[in-house]
């Protein structure tokens, strides 16, 4: 979604100080309004994470997801998304389901409502109509997960949360159950603090990830996508070997272990925003999911029906019965 209206040229035009501060106020109002549950302004600078990321790749970490080297470039300059961004307006929307899964199919919570690009892009296209009522003209481009920029570099200038060592970005008071989603502008807007906060040192992540891809490399942690069981029942394709099979354990569709775990994700009387369930109706769960025999057995027919609209549907037709099989598989095997 991008506007390319120059009727009024804000590019072209200085706003200064009360001006830019009011606007700012204003934007972020809106995006409360909308739902979101936080919002923050980032400078529209280069991703700092960018040279570490492009070592991820150098080293074979993104395993199968080659869409990431074409794209590598981009990530890092948002000016080469919509060209003349000043400001990146992050914005969080918590997806903590309120009930465990009823199922034997076993999904990431992220994944059990309606397809969180739409959701987050419904609002974002909102946001974006609201900052053109308020200021006729400007350009934008709302990125979720779709365009290449690293969206949790800019969450995290903007303020909205720190990096775990599960490199999910957690926000203090808040955990890290929430979608990030990204408007660029051309709007000239004031920038947040980065956020600070840390793990300290906890290692219950790191501990619990039944895989062990929760690695330290010079200093920074990382997750290996190669042995990651989100990588591998989402963006795998084709069979999986023995070993990965084995790995996916009991999960479907993600993983959710390393969140579930850290103890900014528990909920307390001191922090009742920790772990509280999702105030977005359409990501709640939408569908009742059946058996994992019938997963493992369905027709592309029954996969169609029962995966529209839903995130889960990235993982393919042939994918999620793959899971399925190798979810059947390891309860077999582990009860004998
Ligand atoms: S999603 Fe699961 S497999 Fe991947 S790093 Fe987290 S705990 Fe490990
Ligand atoms: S579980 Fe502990 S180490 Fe892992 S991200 Fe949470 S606080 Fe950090």
């Amino acid at each position: 979604m991008e506007s390319h209206s120059h009727a009024f040229g804000v590019n072209n035009v200085t706003i200064k100080g009360a001006v830019s501060q009011t606007l700012t106020e204003s934007v972020k109002k809106e995006a409360l309004s909308l739902g979101f549950d936080t919002v923050g302004i980032a400078t529209a600078d280069r991703a700092d994470g960018f040279l570490f990321y492009q070592d991820w790749l150098a080293r074979g970490m993104h395993a199968g997801m080659d869409y990431l080297i074409r794209y590598a470039d981009l990530r890092g300059d948002v000016g080469r998304l919509l060209p003349g961004t000043q400001s990146v307006i992050a914005v969080t929307l918590a997806y903590r389901q309120p009930e465990p899964m009823a199922s034997e199919v076993k999904i990431a919570q992220y994944a059990r409502g309606r397809d969180y690009h739409r959701v987050l892009r419904n609002k974002l296209k909102k946001l974006a109509i609201r900052l053109d009522v308020l200021v006729p003209g400007h350009r934008h481009r709302a990125c979720v997960d779709s365009a290449p920029i690293l969206e949790r570099e800019y969450a995290h200038r903007a303020g909205l949360g720190w990096f775990g060592k599960n490199t999910m970005l957690i926000d203090s008071r808040r955990g890290s159950w929430f979608f990030i989603g990204i408007l660029l502008t051309t709007l000239p807007l004031d920038a947040d603090r980065p956020a600070h906060g840390g793990c300290g040192t906890c290692h219950a992540c790191v501990d619990a990830c039944p895989t062990g891809a929760i690695v330290q490399f010079e200093g920074r942690w990382q997750v290996d996508a190669r042995t990651c069981i989100s990588y591998l029942t989402i963006e795998h394709r084709g069979q999986f070997t023995t070993d990965q099979a084995a790995q996916v354990g009991d999960w479907t569709f993600g993983c959710d272990v390393c969140q579930d775990v850290c103890p900014f994700n528990q909920a307390r009387a001191s922090q009742p925003l920790r772990a509280s369930p999702t105030r977005e109706a359409d990501l709640r769960p939408s569908r009742t999911w059946p058996d994992l025999e019938t997963v493992a057995n369905m027709s592309y027919e029954e996969w169609d029906r029962l995966t529209e609209g839903s995130a889960v549907r990235r993982a393919g037709f042939e994918g999620l019965r793959r899971n399925a099989r190798a979810n059947l598989r390891n309860r077999h095997e582990g009860s004998r």
